[in-house]
Parts: structure tokens; C-alpha cells; sequence
């Protein structure tokens, strides 16, 4: 399509597309991206950009792997669909890939169309296991973290730590109680990561024994918190978290939406601490959105307690009708075979200490960056009022982030998520970058805080 019919359509449909996040009061016209090549897209102006946020944390392929392109088309003439109670050949073998890289135990897997749907479908999960297992007991409340993400939709939203993606829809449902988060810049500034992590640890164990064991179905947390502006807790705590629940017979869900399938450097987050959680629910990079695609996975003891007589009524009673979908699914097979094949987790490993050494020089220099942090090609800068931690005026972070895209880079950030603390620049590249890419990204992300804070 030409750019003069891109510019008729964008005004065109300026209030009939409903957009996120956006006050269409103000008419401002979305920048809508036409075309994506390796790790960089172009918008309908022609311009070019490294997409430092992979689409929404997502694309970790990068852009055009024929590899996925062909699976997804081969599927369409093959056999576009089959309903999950009758299915296709692609979901059984994508269910048997994921079980081989998995790590731990987590055999079982169904699938999804997107992130909130896969929280939704561990969230009841985790309620029915408890019934079935502890009968007699009430297990049905959620231990999750504030400033944590896990969904739009009811469960994942209730989940969900952020007070600006909730307030204006509660309540939600009940039976959802939040613990603090593992930030250690903004809530434990001046403790060691021991330190935090211990007092993190007896705040939980307090939660635990005041509702009542026998009341808790299960914890969620997300590996490293994402779009609540990366949060990257002490090397102990997800270890000692799991013991923790582990005592109490508390399931814990590890929401690796954007976590796994390479992006920390490990194929997933569950992996930099050696813990194998109860449940863990994939989206994002598991087809690197090339189309939508979600899972939940179970260990062998949690698919276990679903077995039972005919009658008994112990299965789990859910269907998606695009959950396991074909051609969704042989695009997943093709995304892991080219994420294993052209070693991506290993790079993102590699390219990851080099984006953070990057990132952390840039601390070194600018007032306005106060910490940087993330594993793999996961990172996030908070900017702050110079030499404190107070978080930056909202209007200087956003001018921060239009100075980068002038210089042909594009930053997310944690927006509408708790307002005071939205300073939190995220960068998670395409798995594909290399260093002339780290290098462009720390460049933009230089000169952009330099001509912030008036030195260019
Ligand atoms: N969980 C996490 C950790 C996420 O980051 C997201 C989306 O960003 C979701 C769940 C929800 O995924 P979706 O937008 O595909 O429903």
C-alpha cells in the first residue's frame, strides 16, 4: 500500500479504531508500522526504526523468518482448524516439543490464544487441583505482587498489581491478595538483596498464616516483572518463595508470558534460579507473535489429581474453540525449531551482558538514570530527578523516549501501571540482535538522555 493511501486511511479511522491507552479526545494519530525486517520495522512515513521493545515484548524471532511464514501457510492448505477434542496433528507434536524443553516435570500442556487466557486457564486450574486434593478445605485465594502484570481479562486482571489497568473496573472478583514486589531500587533502597529478600520472605509467611493456608489455591508471580518495569529479584528469592508455598501446599505459578522462550537467556526465567513452578503459562514468544499463541503447562503431580472415575467429574472442563489451533501451533514448531536451531537463547544470553553493561555506563553518565537492570534481553532503566530516587516528571520521561525514536529507536516504557512509578524505560529486542544493534540502541539512548537533561 502507498504512503498517501496509509495517510488517508490513518485519519480515516482515527476514532473508529479503538485504540489502548489512548485519549482519543486529544486526536493524536497512532504511528502504524507497515513492515518488519530482523529486529527493525517501518512506519507508514517510510522511516525505519530498531524495535527495542520486539513488538510487545514479543517478536523474538525477529521479522520474516521464512521458516514460520511457510509452516503457517503449509498448515492453511492442509487443514486450517480442528477443535482441541479432535486434534491436529500440530498440537500433539508442539505439546511434545514443549514438554522436551520444559524444564522440571511440566509434561502437561493445553493450549491457549493469548497471555490473560493462559493465567485464566492456571488460575483454574490451580482452584480445581486444590478441591481435588485437599477436600474438605477452601483452597481458592491467589497470592500475586503488586506492580506485577498477568492480563486484561477477570482472573489475570485481579492478579494484576497495577492500579491504573484496574481501578476503573472494580471490583473485580474477590479472593485476590497482593504482596509487595521484590523492587529493590524504589522499596528496599539502602538493603542488601539479602536483606530485601528476607524481609520479603517473612511478609509472605505473614500473609500465608493470617488468611489461612487452607484458604490459598496458589501464588503468581512473573520470573522478572515486566511491564511493571522489570523487576529483577535477589538470586534467593524464587528459591525460597517456592519453599516456602511448598510447606503450606500452596501451588506457585510462574507466568512466563514474556519470560520465556529465550528472552532471559535461558530458554526460561524458571531456569535462572533452578525452580520448577506448579504451573507455568507461555504466550508472546512461543510463536513470537507471529500468530496468536498460548499454553499452560502442568507437572506430572498436578495432571495426576485430575485423573479419576468416570463420573467423578475430576477432568478439567474447559475448551477454547481456537485453543490448539493448527496452523497457530505449526507456527510454534517452527518458532522453536528456528529459536534452537539458530542458538537465539544463547545470544540473548550473550547480547544481554552486553546491552546491560551498556545501559549500566549510561547510569555512570546520566543524572537522569538512576538503575539499570534485567537479564538476557530483558532491561529496564528508571529515570529519576537527579541524584535522587524520586521518579521522573512523567513529561521528561516521554520526551526521553520521542528523543530516541528521532534518532530511530523505539522504547517502551511501564506506562499505566501504578502512576507514581512509571519512569521505568523497557528495552527486550528481537533475540536476533547483534552488537551493531546493541550499539545503535545504547547510542539513541544516550544522545536521547544527553538532549533531555540539555547537554546536546
Ligand atoms: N502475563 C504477562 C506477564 C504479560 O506480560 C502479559 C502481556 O503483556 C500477559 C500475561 C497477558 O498476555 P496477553 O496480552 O497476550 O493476553
Amino acid at each position: 500500500m502507498r504512503t498517501e493511501s496509509h495517510t488517508q486511511l490513518i485519519e480515516q479511522s482515527l476514532d473508529t479504531l479503538w485504540r489502548p491507552f489512548t485519549q482519543h479526545a486529544l486526536g493524536q494519530k497512532p504511528m502504524v508500522i507497515v513492515e518488519g525486517h530482523g529486529y527493525t520495522v517501518v512506519d507508514s512515513e517510510g522511516n525505519e526504526y530498531l524495535d527495542a521493545m520486539a513488538g510487545l515484548w514479543c517478536v523474538n524471532v525477529g521479522y520474516g523468518q521464512e521458516q514460520l511464514i511457510a509452516a503457517g501457510a503449509r498448515q492453511l492448505r492442509t487443514l486450517p482448524y480442528s477443535p482441541a477434542t479432535r486434534p491436529a496433528p500440530p498440537s500433539l507434536e508442539l505439546a511434545l516439543r514443549l514438554a522436551e524443553v520444559l524444564p522440571g516435570d511440566l509434561n502437561h500442556i493445553q493450549f491457549l490464544n493469548s497471555g490473560s487466557e493462559a493465567v485464566e486457564t492456571a488460575l483454574k486450574v490451580a482452584r480445581q487441583y486444590a478441591r481435588q486434593q485437599f477436600p474438605g478445605q477452601n483452597r481458592y485465594k491467589i497470592i500475586a505482587r503488586y506492580r506485577g502484570y498477568h492480563g486484561w481479562s477477570g482472573g489475570a486482571l485481579g492478579a494484576t498489581g497495577q492500579t491504573a489497568r484496574k481501578a476503573a473496573f472494580e471490583p473485580l472478583a474477590p479472593g485476590y491478595i497482593h504482596v509487595r514486589p521484590p523492587d529493590l531500587f524504589q522499596l528496599f533502597g539502602g538493603m542488601t538483596p539479602q536483606q530485601a529478600s528476607d524481609q520479603l520472605l517473612r511478609e509472605l509467611e505473614e500473609v500465608i498464616e493470617f488468611e489461612g493456608p487452607e484458604t490459598i489455591a496458589a501464588f503468581i508471580g512473573e520470573p522478572i516483572i515486566g511491564g511493571g518495569g522489570v523487576i529483577v529479584p535477589p538470586e534467593d528469592y524464587w528459591p525460597r518463595v517456592r519453599d516456602l508455598l511448598r510447606q503450606h501446599g500452596i501451588l506457585l505459578i510462574f507466568d512466563e508470558v514474556i519470560t520465556g522462550f529465550g528472552r532471559t537467556g535461558k530458554m526460561f526465567g524458571a531456569e535462572q534460579w533452578n525452580v520448577v513452578p506448579d504451573i507455568m503459562t507461555m504466550a508472546k514468544g512461543i510463536s513470537s507473535a507471529y500468530i496468536p499463541l498460548a499454553a499452560t503447562a502442568v507437572t506430572d503431580a498436578v495432571f495426576d489429581a485430575f485423573k479419576g472415575a468416570p463420573g467423578e467429574n475430576k477432568q478439567f472442563n474447559q475448551v477454547s474453540t481456537y485453543g490448539g489451533h493448527p496452523v497457530a501451533c505449526a507456527v510454534g514448531l517452527a518458532n522453536l525449531a528456528v529459536i534452537q536451531e539458530q542458538g537465539l537463547v544463547e545470544n540473548a544470553a550473550r547480547m544481554g551482558e552486553r546491552l546491560l553493561g551498556g545501559l549500566r555506563e549510561l547510569i555512570a553518565e546520566h543524572p537522569l538514570a538512576g538503575d539499570a537492570r534485567g537479564k538476557g534481553l530483558i532491561c529496564g532503566v528508571e529515570l529519576v530527578k537527579p541524584g535522587t530516587r524520586e521518579p521522573l516528571e512523567p513529561g521528561k520521561v516521554n520526551q526521553v523516549m520521542a528523543a530516541a525514536q528521532q534518532r530511530g529507536v523505539l522504547l517502551g516504557k511501564n506506562s499505566s501501571t501504578v502512576p507514581r512509578l512509571e519512569t521505568v524505560l523497557t528495552i527486550a529486542p528481537p533475540l536476533i540482535i547483534d552488537q551493531p544493534g546493541i550499539d545503535r540502541l545504547i547510542d539513541a539512548l544516550d544522545a536521547a538522555l544527553g538532549a533531555v537533561e540539555g547537554r546536546a
